[in-house]
């Protein structure tokens, strides 16, 4: 279990800025960096409005920004953060299947919007989870559905399939299985979910099923999922010229903060969030 000062979620110009700052104020610094292809800069063949690397592909662009945090001293976890509680003074965070405890955390996660199912936001708490390592537990002995968007639900799936008595594994985009794996994979894409006599049906084109339990899992939680009580203006995450949000220690940074969506702003606003915490901590 990883402890440090900050926590940084994000992997995007926002982060790695955040964090290098951090260091530079002898911060200790976990960035939670998920490996996944959800980062709009690398999708940019060519930045040119960013000074001091003209023509540069997003990819190489990110490669140096992370190598300069990492020879800073910042801890990388290639794990998405999944849920954030405050405990007293400490933030404690789920990254991955690893907790970690911080004073303080930064919002560096882009302006990635995971987009929800019919249903879906209804039925969180209630029979459908996006989280294994946290309510697997509930559904001991039971029949789930796992309905994932990339390779980090099959990690899950085979999570489950060790409680319950069945896992039924529903692909909502693209990624490469294991030969082998101890769950069922069905054919559909899912489109919608209900309570339906104490069942969750999962809808898809081809098929209606319904299960005790449903997890989903993306390349992405929305914010207010992953704090509770964290204000929201819209999509976007406001933070005064500090960019400290309305929780206390929790500062945002880069695109999830709203307009312009640009590579010098999130750069600029991980700096900010650096020295805020900082000033805030010590
Ligand atoms: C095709 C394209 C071209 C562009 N060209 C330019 C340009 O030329 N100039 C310019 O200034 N801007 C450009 N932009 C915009 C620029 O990419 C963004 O403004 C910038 O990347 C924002 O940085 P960020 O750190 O806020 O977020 P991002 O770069 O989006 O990074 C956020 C990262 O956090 C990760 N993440 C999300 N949630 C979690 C979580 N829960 N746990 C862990 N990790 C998480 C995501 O996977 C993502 O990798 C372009 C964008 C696109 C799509």
């Amino acid at each position: 279990m990883p402890n440090c000062d900050l926590l940084i979620i994000g992997s995007g110009p926002a982060a790695w800025s955040c964090a290098l700052t951090a260091r530079q104020r002898d911060l200790s610094v976990v960035v939670a960096a998920a490996e996944s292809s959800t980062g709009w800069l690398q999708k940019a063949e060519r930045i040119d409005n960013y000074p001091g690397m003209p023509a540069v592909s997003g990819k190489e662009m990110l490669r140096v920004f992370r190598r300069q945090a990492e020879e800073a001293g910042a801890q990388v976890i290639p794990h998405l953060a999944r849920q954030i509680q405050p405990m007293g003074d400490i933030y404690m965070t789920l990254c991955g299947n690893d907790i970690i405890e911080s004073r303080a955390v930064v919002l560096a996660m882009g302006a990635a919007r995971p987009r929800l199912l019919p249903g879906e936001e209804e039925l969180i708490g209630q029979g459908v989870s996006w989280c294994g390592t946290c309510d697997g537990m509930f559904f001991r002995g039971k029949d789930v559905a796992v309905l994932s968007a990339w390779h980090g639900g099959i990690e899950e799936a085979e999570f489950l399939s060790r409680l319950c008595a069945k896992v039924d594994y529903y692909t909502m985009a693209r990624h490469d299985l294991p030969a082998e794996h101890p769950f069922t994979l069905r054919d559909g894409k899912p489109l919608s979910l209900a309570r339906e006599n104490g069942k969750i049906t999962v809808q898809t084109d081809i098929s209606a099923e319904g299960y005790d339990g449903v997890f989903i899992f993306r390349p992405a939680v929305a914010p207010g999922s992953l704090l509770p009580g964290l204000a929201l203006e819209g999509a976007f995450i406001p933070v005064d010229r500090r960019m400290v949000t309305n929780l206390p220690r929790v500062y945002a940074a880069g695109d999830c903060t709203g307009q312009p969506l640009q590579i010098a702003k999130a750069v600029g606003e991980g700096n900010i969030a650096a020295i805020s915490a900082a000033e805030d901590l010590a």
